[in-house]
């Protein structure tokens, strides 16, 4: 079935909420595929980020991806891509709490950048996404 790439951002791996977060991921119907801890460089995560080049926050956000351990996921699920992305709730925290106050972003994120949480936000950038993270990977 579909799958996306899904990542614990670092303000909730060093908040310790990784763990809860991966038994919601499961609950909510997920199958976590493969799951690796990686400490991103600034070359990677400017990478991975290079759609926002040049934007004002992208400075605050390549310091935040890289200040401690992500955890990278390949999650499966039917419609995994909308699901994930509903499930984390708007990019914004202080938004999230507002308009989806059990999102995992209004529950563990902190404030516009630091988020908890990312998920691919289409077909194109999940194949991009889970290659950047896990290029052994082979999908059926
Ligand atoms: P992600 O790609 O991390 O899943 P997203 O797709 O909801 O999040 P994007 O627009 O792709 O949001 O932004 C990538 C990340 O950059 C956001 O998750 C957040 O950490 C940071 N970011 C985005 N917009 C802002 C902003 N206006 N101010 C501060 N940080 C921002
Ligand atoms: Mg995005």
């Amino acid at each position: 079935s579909d799958k996306t790439l899904a990542v614990i951002k670092p303000d909730a791996v060093k908040a310790g909420f990784a763990e809860e977060i991966k038994q919601l991921i499961e609950l909510h119907g997920f199958t976590i595929i493969i799951q690796q801890k990686f400490q991103l460089t600034r070359f990677r995560a400017e990478e991975f980020y290079e759609e926002h080049v040049g934007k004002p926050f992208f400075p605050n956000l390549i310091n935040f991806m890289t200040s401690g351990p992500v955890v990278a996921m390949v999650l499966s699920k039917p419609n995994a891509i909308a699901d994930w992305r509903k499930m984390m709730g708007p990019t914004n925290v202080l938004k999230a709490r507002q308009e989806a106050p059990y999102s995992l972003r209004a529950m563990y994120g902190k404030d516009g950048t630091q988020n908890a949480t990312h998920g691919s936000d289409s077909p194109t950038s999940a194949m991009r996404e889970i290659k950047f993270y896990f290029p052994g990977l082979v999908l059926e």
